[in-house]
């Protein structure tokens, strides 16, 4: 058994926030990470494509979903990321904006960015000790006792950052939520994927047309036919289905809403900038061009072509001689074709969690749970997840710079 004053379960983008900011609070106490992992911040390494996308230039609580937009407000506002930059900046990380607003380190490198956590936390006089997986975190007569095959520890004051269950095989499996069960606290109703890829079955034309990327507007409708959700961005078909930010993006909602109600309906609309009303009207003016030389104009060849053979349309057909019946049915596959999903990509290639902890259990000005005086916690484990553009990792940086100033401010006090 050894002692530390502050514990912090799970070395991520949140654990290591947490870490930092308590030990510059409390200067001198024993601050202590444990991770699972072999190898530290797996998920900061891939992030980005490599490169990291470390925030965004804008971060509303309408970039999220899970809990309330205001309770997720709390959080953001008091860590925006102003404080981001500012923060990077001072371990030696500038970042630099691109085109979509998304801020990514000029190192290129989200190795980087890692290393200056990991350089910042020993500055701070963290101690991190891995591959130590917690298996339990108990409230013990000195605050908590986290234990693991590799011994125990017992802390004042504990910080749970084991993240969801996306990409588990870099070490965030879903354990901590066991851990926090355990000491009194509620997960909502569903946990689930969220910025998945979508499958399709294996007959479905996209998955022929595996490497193409399109602009594409995706909408999940409601059976009534009320727009549920809708994201429009660079969408990819694969050999499975579909990827690309603009189905990552959808796929929490649609997931969501297809549990509520089966009846729920993904539609795609190829050609984004049109509506059905103002692509029925040129194709009523097409006269003597072909409508499929039309539709190659607009849209890559090979997506052109698989759009007509959907329709089930003469590739020969003059504009003329297109019939209202086959107008009509080229207009709904073109702008409002029903995907036939039937699942998703899992956990394995999910990039975070919809679901966790619901934002009111914990008291949101230090992450401080609400039924576990003592115990804190930052970053996915809570039932927040962003939209693609660095909103998840704003996300940790708030929340885990919350819990770690607030758990070092009580050891002060
Ligand atoms: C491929 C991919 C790309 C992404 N790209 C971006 C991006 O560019 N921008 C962005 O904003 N977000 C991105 N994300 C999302 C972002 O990485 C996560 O939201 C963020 O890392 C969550 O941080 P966290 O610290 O809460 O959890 P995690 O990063 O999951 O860290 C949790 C840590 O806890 C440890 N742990 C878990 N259980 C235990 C246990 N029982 N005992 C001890 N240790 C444990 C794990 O080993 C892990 O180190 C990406 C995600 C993926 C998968």
């Amino acid at each position: 058994m050894h002692n530390a004053d502050i514990v912090i379960i799970g070395g991520g983008a949140a654990g290591l926030m947490a870490a930092i900011w308590a030990a510059r609070t409390a200067a001198g106490a024993q601050v202590l990470v444990l991770d699972g992992a072999r190898k530290l911040g797996a998920k900061i390494l891939v992030s980005g494509g490599g490169r990291c996308n470390v925030t965004h230039e804008c971060v509303t609580e309408r970039d999220f979903a899970g809990s309330t937009p205001n309770a997720i407000r709390k959080v953001l506002r008091r860590f925006e990321v102003a404080e981001t930059i500012t923060f990077f900046k001072e371990l030696g990380i500038e970042l630099k904006r691109e085109e979509t607003g998304k801020l990514f380190p000029t190192t290129d490198s989200a190795r980087s960015v890692l290393q200056a956590l990991l350089d910042a936390a020993s500055q701070a006089g963290v101690r991190i000790e891995h591959p130590r997986r917690v298996e339990y975190l108990t409230q013990a007569e000195a605050g908590f006792e986290a234990g693991g095959e590799w011994g125990r520890v017992s802390a004042a004051y504990a910080i749970v950052a084991t993240g969801g269950k996306s990409l588990p095989k870099s070490g965030s499996d879903g354990h901590g939520y066991t851990m926090v069960t355990s000491l009194g606290h509620s997960l909502t109703p569903r946990i689930l994927p969220a910025l998945v890829p979508l499958t399709l079955p294996p007959y479905h034309f996209c998955c022929a047309l595996s490497g193409l990327t399109v602009p594409a507007g995706l909408e999940v409708q409601s059976v009534s036919g009320k727009q549920l959700a809708a994201f429009t961005d660079s969408t990819l078909c694969t050999h499975f289905g579909l990827s690309g930010p603009s189905v990552l993006n959808i796929s929490r909602y649609y997931l969501h809403a297809r549990l509520e109600d089966p009846g729920t309906r993904l539609v795609i609309n190829w050609m984004p900038n049109w509506t059905s009303e103002e692509l029925d009207t040129e194709l009523r003016g097409l006269g003597k061009t072909k409508v499929a030389n039309y539709l190659a104009r607009l849209l890559p060849d090979r997506l052109a072509q698989a759009l007509i053979r959907e329709a089930q349309i003469d590739n020969e057909v003059f504009g003329y001689a297109l019939t209202r019946r086959d107008r009509l049915s080229l207009v709904r596959i073109v702008t409002k074709m029903e995907l036939p999903v039937v699942g998703d990509r899992g956990f394995g290639l999910a990039e975070v969690t919809a679901g966790g902890v619901p934002l009111r259990e914990l008291h949101l000005e230090t992450m401080e749970s609400r039924v576990c005086p003592g115990l804190h916690l930052c970053g996915e484990i809570c039932d927040v997840d962003g939209r693609i553009g660095g909103f998840n990792f704003q996300w940790a940086w708030a929340s885990g710079y919350l819990a770690g100033a607030a758990a070092g401010e009580r050891l002060k006090s």
